[in-house]
């Protein structure tokens, strides 16, 4: 079909759907979302039946947009916002959606905000136009989401979004070329390694890129195979799917614009927050260490005008012959797996990313149920058959005897952790093992983005799991909150306690050691044997992480350029069960309940002879075929 035949089917199933009398003023394809602008948007908002049935029949996402007419102008509907919600409700922001037809009104107290029955808001629907959307104050103000909130608002971002969703509908729509069907993966990178993971998934019609790290861990920071044929040119790439926000998966995005790449990232809400921190603070330690940097901030913004954002279990079309559905994979704050029905149900492939299988302090286990699924391709991190890790309990107790130990002895404890993820778990433990007095109450501090992270997780608590949202909306509980953390946000407040002979805990980046503020602590007190480091994330081979793991009793390393040398006394210990990632067992499990059981797996994101362990046990135990492909090397589904 022609894209003016889509368009005239479109335009006579919404006739067909909706009752005669309400008002359709457009319909447009933005991105692959129909969205149909109506001046009588009240008929819907009472009527969810017509959005559904529109969006079964029309196979597609459907937003219902209220028409610009009737859109009053910002300044008057926010004061005639703060005129009808009550005082009590306590406003703390308010903004618009341009975009969308949506106003998000951020309050203390969303009860009041919405009143009895939904009154206040209906008043609110009537007053301006605006779709108003009500909800909770984040405890911890974010910078970053404060940030991309005002840039995605400006008028010139904001009409080029609309622009670039315009065309992005356009081709999702485009002919097919026809002639025979094929559909493959090509490996671009972390591939019989852990770092700078990519794939490209291509087909008769399109081409998919998931993921495009970065290789921290490598001396020269190795970008996956950008220059491959397959990527070539570079606008031949329909999108872009970034699974999570860790830079081993997005940390290489942005250079994808600075090359003239323009379509789109397909991401969850938390997602793209928490990788333009990640990329933003990438850039300020690549230029920290004197090199290089891949790209400037401008492409990171780039990155923020072309997100197209997912929640889990949300279907859409990313092209021609490819949806995208992600679901929950339990590793960080809206990481996701990500399923792609192909070609009209010709194949279903699942790429995981990272993924953890066990209900954590933090999120609920990576799902592991699909409509379809022929092809799994997986990590294996902690792939080897000697790989167990010890439960989330198991590992809270070693963590208590460790540093019950460490600050009995008047020592001090040095956590180096990714800000993203195993920060938080950590925090939640120590809060409850010093709230219930297991261990003696000393300042927690937290140095290096870890709290500007955490923040992004009191923004989006419905990623967290069940229990911990419950803990902070029911019972007014929130961890974070807790006066035990304390923000370094100074050189001279590190120095302070560089200096400080008190006992006290540090979690601060770089979780493998290769940099960051963590460094700082280590120097200055990594000599001292009451001391202790305690590992609780994954150390990559070649970081000084793994050194230390190894038993180095001296370092080299550099202070302000200079190089210096730093005899290793303190104790270093390794809490495994903090891990963010599968361990064996549960890697097994997965694929064991993977419902419906795929029909062939591809290992990855794994050290190579890991990879090979976990894929000959798969293939023995579970009876499916299992393979290893090394970077660029690409396998043939169809
Ligand atoms: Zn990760
Ligand atoms: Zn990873």
């Amino acid at each position: 079909m022609s894209m003016v035949e889509i368009f005239e089917e479109i335009e006579k199933t919404v006739k067909t759907i909706v009752p005669a009398h309400v008002q359709i003023t457009n319909i447009e394809l933005e991105g692959s979302v129909v969205a149909i602008y109506t001046k009588n948007i009240d008929e819907f908002a009472d009527n969810n039946d017509i959005i559904k049935q529109l969006a079964q029949a029309l196979r597609r996402r459907v937003a219902i947009r209220p028409d610009p007419s009737i859109l009053a102008d910002q300044d008057r509907a926010e004061a005639e916002i703060r005129r009808i919600v009550p005082a009590e409700a306590q406003i703390t922001d308010i903004y618009f959606e341009a975009d969308t037809g949506e106003v998000t009104i951020e309050v203390l107290s969303p009860g009041i905000a919405i009143g009895r029955h939904g009154t206040v808001l209906n008043e609110i629907k009537k007053g301006i136009g605006w779709a108003p959307k009500i909800v909770r104050a984040p405890p911890i103000p974010s910078k970053t989401v404060r940030e991309i909130r005002d840039y995605l608002r400006k008028d010139d971002v904001n009409s080029a979004r609309k622009a670039f969703l315009k065309k992005l509908g356009k081709r999702i729509c485009k002919e097919p070329n026809g002639g025979e069907n094929w559909i493959r993966t090509t490996a671009l990178g972390g591939y019989r390694e852990v770092g700078r993971s990519a794939t490209l998934l291509s087909t008769r019609e399109s081409k998919i890129l998931v993921d495009c790290g970065v290789n921290v861990s490598s001396e020269d920071n190795a970008p996956p195979y950008l220059n491959a044929p397959e990527l070539m040119p570079i606008e031949s790439i329909d999108g872009v799917v970034i699974t999570h926000a860790h830079l081993d998966h997005c940390g290489l995005l942005p250079l994808l614009y600075k090359y003239g790449y323009d379509g789109p990232v397909y991401c969850t809400p938390p997602t793209r927050d928490l990788m333009s921190l990640l990329q933003i603070d990438y850039l300020k330690v690549t230029a920290g260490e004197g090199r290089k940097t891949p790209y400037e901030s401008s492409h990171i913004r780039d990155v923020v005008k072309h997100c197209v954002l997912l929640r889990y279990g949300e279907t859409t079309d990313i092209s021609s012959d490819i949806r995208l559905t992600f679901q929950n994979a339990g590793h960080i704050l809206g990481s996701a797996i990500g399923h792609f029905h192909v070609g009209d149900g010709l194949h279903n492939i699942v790429i995981t990313g990272d993924i953890k299988y066990e209900k954590t302090w933090l999120f609920n286990p990576a799902v592991n149920k699909f409509p379809r699924l022929e092809t799994l391709i997986i990590e294996s991190t902690y792939g080897g058959h000697q790989d167990f890790q010890p439960s989330r309990k198991e590992a809270a107790n070693q963590l208590k005897e460790i540093v019950k130990r460490t600050l009995a002895r008047g020592g001090k404890v040095i956590v180096p952790v990714f800000a993203v993820g195993r920060s938080q778990e950590v925090m939640i433990v120590l809060e409850q093992l010093m709230r219930q007095k297991e261990i003696l109450q000393v300042p927690i501090y937290l140095d290096g983005m870890i709290w500007e992270a955490t923040a992004i997780h009191t923004a989006y608590p419905e990623y967290l799991n069940n229990q911990l949202r419950e803990d902070i909306f029911q019972k007014g509980e929130n961890p974070f909150l807790s006066e035990i953390f304390k923000r370094v946000d100074s050189v001279e407040m590190r120095d302070n306690i560089c200096n400080d002979t008190d006992p006290c805990v540090v979690l601060a980046t770089s979780g493998m050691l290769n940099g960051g503020p963590v460094m700082e602590y280590l120097k200055a007190w990594g000599t001292e044997e009451k001391n202790t480091l305690i590992f609780v994330g994954y150390q990559a081979e070649g970081t000084v992480g793994r050194r230390l793991q190894k038993g180095w009793k001296e370092l080299s390393l550099s202070d302000h350029g200079k190089p210096i040398t730093v005899k290793v006394n303190l104790d270093i210990e390794t809490c495994d069960g903090f891990s963010g990632h599968s361990d064996r067992r549960q890697l097994m499990t997965y694929i064991h309940h993977c419902d419906p059981k795929p029909e062939n797996v591809v290992v990855c994101h794994g050290e190579e002879s890991k990879c090979y362990d976990f894929a000959s046990s798969i293939h023995k135990n579970l009876g499916i075929d299992a393979r290893v492909p090394m970077n660029l090397e690409t396998i043939r589904y169809k």
